[in-house]
């Protein structure tokens, strides 16, 4: 995700403030000169070689239909799980993100900071509702908010075995601009239906909706998607459109993606569309209103070429690049990135590239979002920066990106550590272990691009690079944890496992 201000968030001074200032109050006063200060001085914005194990993986194959009259979308899922562990499943456990923006979640999507932006037409709510699984012994709905659907199978299934399930339910949207919400000019269907948790070593991965950071966790699969939509609706799309047809005032379009670990949608009557194709990769963008849309267009196919020639060669067969309404500055999704209206011009092209640099870090490589979100979004950041030194006409320079991301780390510290007496640095958390947004933002986002920085200044750009190389190499198609990440650092021969201790376990002083 790309917060707004100081990187994914443009917001900047005023949200600075409130944001600290929603905390705590009178004690901050005094530090919020220090930040403003800061800010002026430093701102500039805001395969099948990816196959798991070159095997079978699991498949989901979904018919939905959205109703513009009751903001509804209903669907049919087939999902053909295929179990490449090496232990015996009896339950299937399924994320229903849709279920945090009802009424009366425990864990609400969106944060007081920042519900005034999302929720533009005041309180609204929305939910997913399962109405039959079919082909099971039992289902329910439970998890700590609702959010998990269990499934009882009929019989286990054993490893490198499959089963197949149907699952019939509705999504109703909120009214917000959020991942998954009718937003002022579109319908962003981010979480759209049931998502298999991912599996770690003890077990289904049970994601609450935290508001800081991105709660997801989820393995690579292939998508069939169908959809039926209001004729004057265009779909931006994370697969590839192999079929379309208009009847009687409905549109329905069916799409393909394989190896990806989610796939999301975009819809509007209002959307423009401009493409061009770079490496056989169709790069498309949507926008309603974009003074300049081929100047992000331009950094989208430039930071696609640059980070495939860079890292390893992008996967899918397009790119589809969504202006819209969004509390955020950006969301990533595999071969999909929302990018939030009304960013100013610098904003837009920095959010569209480090949202691109999410497909390497998120949609390709996955990591584990809940616990070390430095992992993806560190190394977003840390790419968007490279992107932008190799191409110095978009303005942006290293040494800039450097100092800012540093200017604003110590603003964060020193205001916390005159808060709560000391400020907790520690990069490796677990979502619910994070305050605020502005915590969040500063341990992964700000201190991420510091770490890579000084790897970098450690190993020397050839190794550095190598190493980002490898970790691709290694990890395309899977879930890396972060010592598969710093391994293929040490690999190159130099100690660095020092230096990422001293970061992820907040012991470095910067
Ligand atoms: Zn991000």
């Amino acid at each position: 995700m790309l917060k707004n201000g100081f990187i994914c968030f443009y917001v900047s001074i005023s949200y600075l403030k409130s944001a600290i200032c929603a905390h705590r109050g009178e004690r901050v006063k005094k530090f919020i000169a220090v930040i403003l200060i800061v800010c002026a001085i430093s701102f500039s914005v805001t395969l099948s070689a990816c196959t798991k194990d070159g095997g079978k993986i699991t498949s989901y194959d979904i018919t939905c239909t959205y109703e513009e009259e009751t903001g509804t979308l209903s669907g049919i899922m087939n999902v053909d799980y295929y179990n490449d562990t090496d232990t015996e499943i009896s339950d299937l456990k399924f994320n229903l993100y849709g279920n945090a923006f009802r009424e009366g979640a425990l864990y609400s999507p969106v944060s007081d900071t920042y519900k005034n932006r999302a929720y533009y037409a005041g309180e609204s709510y929305g939910g997913m509702e399962i109405e039959n699984v079919k082909n099971c012994a039992g289902w329910n709905i439970g998890g700590e908010d609702e959010n998990i659907l269990t499934v009882n199978l009929l019989t286990p299934i054993y490893p490198e075995d499959n089963v197949v399930l149907t699952v019939h339910y509705t999504l109703t949207l909120a009214k917000v601009n959020h991942r998954t919400g009718i937003t002022q000019n579109a319908v962003n269907l981010g979480n759209f239906y049931p998502i298999l948790c991912g599996r770690n070593t003890e077990g289904f991965v049970e994601c609450n909706y935290y508001y800081c950071g991105d709660p997801f966790y989820s393995e690579c699969a292939n998508y069939t998607v169908t959809l039926d939509i209001p004729e004057s609706f265009t779909a931006a799309s994370s697969g590839k459109l192999t079929q379309e047809s208009c009847v009687n005032g409905r549109k329905k379009c069916s799409y393909t993606l394989n190896n990806a670990r989610d796939f999301a949608l975009v819809l509007s009557d209002k959307f423009e569309v401009i493409s061009e194709t770079v490496d056989g990769v169709e790069v498309s963008y949507y926008y309603v209103s974009d003074s300049t849309p081929q100047n992000s267009l331009t950094a989208a196919t430039e930071s696609l070429k640059y980070f495939s020639d860079t890292f390893g060669k992008y996967i899918y067969p397009t790119l589809s690049v969504v202006q819209t309404g969004f509390c955020y500055g950006g969301m990533e999704y595999p071969a999909l990135t929302m990018i939030a209206e009304g960013l100013d011009a610098d904003n837009n092209i920095y959010t569209v590239v480090h949202e691109n640099a999410h497909q390497w870090w998120y949609a390709m490589v996955g990591s584990d979002q809940m616990n070390d979100g430095w992992q993806d979004e560190g190394l977003a950041e840390y790419s968007t920066l490279m992107f932008f030194e190799s191409h110095p006409t978009y303005g942006f320079t290293r040494k800039g990106m450097i100092n800012s991301a540093t200017s604003y780390y110590r603003a964060f510290f020193t205001v916390f550590s005159q808060l709560n007496d000391v400020a907790d640095t520690r990069m490796h958390r677990h979502l619910s272990e994070y305050s605020s947004e502005l915590e969040y933002n500063n341990v992964t986002y700000n201190k991420g691009m510091i770490l890579f920085e000084m790897l970098r200044n450690t190993l020397g750009d050839e190794k550095f690079t190598l190493g980002l190389r490898k970790y691709f190499d290694d990890s395309c198609g899977k879930i890396a944890s972060s010592d598969e990440l710093i391994g293929c650092f040490i690999k190159s021969g130099t100690d660095v496992e020092g230096l990422f201790a001293s970061f992820l376990e907040g012991k470095i002083l910067i």
